[in-house]
């Protein structure tokens, strides 16, 4: 079965078929770097993570862009409220959300531009809308675009602009979907923007939020592209006035597939700072969580239905992890790593089915679940051939690379730290004990620990 993704843009499921053949161009909405991103912003990260994943399993070659939005109405009145430089603001919030990627086990995206590093491509657009009548200036040298010009105004979001008059416009950049309005392009400087501002033909100003992505998302992936995710609340009027600025100032489409994931609730309910359930990365690391406790609860749910984080739910969801490790431990134990096959199971071809059908994640688990469980029996009671193990080892994996569940990185045995535990296993049957203490060391100074168990010797890396 071919791959179909619901795109918000038709509502509807659709075949996905690439641009280029093979290729793919996708642009995800990134934090706006005014705090530290919380656990909501991350469902919809993990998500993106997800869908690249898949996509990259599947044979594509993905160029990723995501975006920092390190200029914009949030980022200056925190400067402000803080009283320091907008840089000093956004600089150390940007590092900790690379920090936190990384934790999460996100894939890094190819580039992550940033707001202040595009202007001139900001300015480059709203020129061409001011030139081709899509937006005006007004005399506080802020520049409006003018969305009765866009015929196509309000098709993501379903609105109508009907009712909406010429004096009608919004200068803050979130508003609300009840109200569409002209939006500002450009913020005209103000006493206090203090040092924040830009030369434009027009006057000394910022950009509004939404000019941000479009101008990076064509400087990266050029002005027609495959796949812009986000969260739903960026639909609008993030998503809906970055199509009229793209289309209009382009003359070209814009984008093919719209995903966009549904909000996360904490403890079924909505996430605010003064219920102290705004978690970030940090504070559920320091709760014991981790990344792929974290990445389960969040993938669990399909993205396009509401789900709920808990922290109660952290025990089940460590004792799923464990569950798959412990899988993974007792493969590598039957040799699993030195199974030269190609062989995958049946079942994988059902989880892959489930994938292809827009990320359908919660059955897909279930695959995956059922048939780890069967395995896990055949395993438990000795009844195993080589093939199915193969076979397990290569699900297994793929799985990982599409999920990330695995806890830690797998070192395949060298062959000297094999022969050195073949002699202690001798020295062992003759109770040469000094011996095998003796090559115990001498594994240990190679990075390697040994233990003797029940079923003969184990060794795991040492990690630094
Ligand atoms: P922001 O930093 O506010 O620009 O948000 C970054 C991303 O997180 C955007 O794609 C938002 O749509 C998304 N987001 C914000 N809050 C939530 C939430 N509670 N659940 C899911 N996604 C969210
Ligand atoms: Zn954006």
């Amino acid at each position: 079965m071919s791959l179909k993704f619901y795109n918000s843009f038709s509502r509807k499921k659709e075949f996905f078929k690439p641009i280029i053949d093979g290729k793919v161009g996708l642009y995800t909405c990134g934090p706006t770097v005014y705090d530290f991103a919380h656990i909501g912003n991350f469902r919809t990260f993990i998500f993106e993570d997800l869908l690249k994943r898949w996509l990259i399993h599947t044979g594509y070659d993905v160029t990723h862009i995501m975006n920092i939005t390190d200029v914009d109405d949030k980022t200056i009145k925190m400067a402000k409220d803080q009283n320091v430089d907008l840089n000093i603001i956004t600089q150390g919030y940007t590092e900790q959300f690379m920090n936190d990627l990384m934790w999460l086990k996100i894939l890094p995206a190819d580039k992550y531009p940033r707001a202040t590093k595009s202007i001139d491509k900001m300015i480059e657009i709203i020129k061409k809308l001011i030139d081709k009548g899509h937006a005006y200036i007004e005399s506080d040298g802020s520049v409006y675009f003018n969305i009765s010009t866009f015929s196509d105004y309000g098709k993501l979001t379903r609105i109508s602009i009907k009712g909406q008059t010429k004096s009608d416009r919004i200068y803050d950049d979130d508003y609300d979907k009840n109200s569409p309005q002209d939006f500002a392009l450009w913020k005209g400087w103000k006493k206090e923007d203090g040092k924040i501002g830009w030369d434009a033909p027009w006057g000394k100003g910022r950009p509004g939020w939404h000019i941000e992505c479009s101008a990076m998302s064509s400087e990266n992936l050029g002005n027609h592209f495959d796949i812009h995710c986000g969260g739903v609340d960026n639909m609008f009027p993030h998503h809906e006035n970055e199509i009229a600025q793209s289309i209009c100032s382009s003359g070209e489409k814009f984008v093919n597939y719209w995903l966009h994931s549904e909000f996360l609730l904490v403890d079924g309910g909505k996430m605010s700072k003064s219920l102290g359930n705004c978690f970030t990365v940090s504070d559920l690391e320091k709760k014991g969580f981790t990344a792929e406790s974290i990445r389960y609860q969040l993938l669990a749910g399909h993205y396009r239905t509401k789900i709920s984080f808990s922290l109660e739910k952290k025990q089940e969801s460590d004792k799923v992890i464990s569950r798959i490790n412990e899988f993974q431990s007792l493969l590598i134990d039957l040799g699993a790593q030195d199974i030269q096959r190609k062989e995958l199971p049946n079942s994988y071809y059902d989880f892959v089915e489930a994938m292809n059908d827009d990320l359908n994640t919660p059955k897909a688990l279930g695959i995956f679940h059922s048939w780890m469980r069967q395995v896990f029996k055949k395993i438990k009671t000795d009844s195993i051939g080589e093939r199915e193990i193969g076979e397990a080892w290569n699900f297994l994996t793929n799985f990982d690379m599409v999920f990330g569940f695995l806890s830690a990185k797998t070192f395949k045995i060298p062959l000297e730290i094999k022969k050195l535990m073949e002699i202690r296993d001798a020295a062992r049957a003759e109770n040469n004990w000094t011996l095998a203490d003796d090559l115990r060391d001498q594994i240990q100074e190679k990075g390697w620990a040994v233990e003797d168990t029940t079923k003969g010797q184990k060794v795991k890396k040492l990690l630094n």
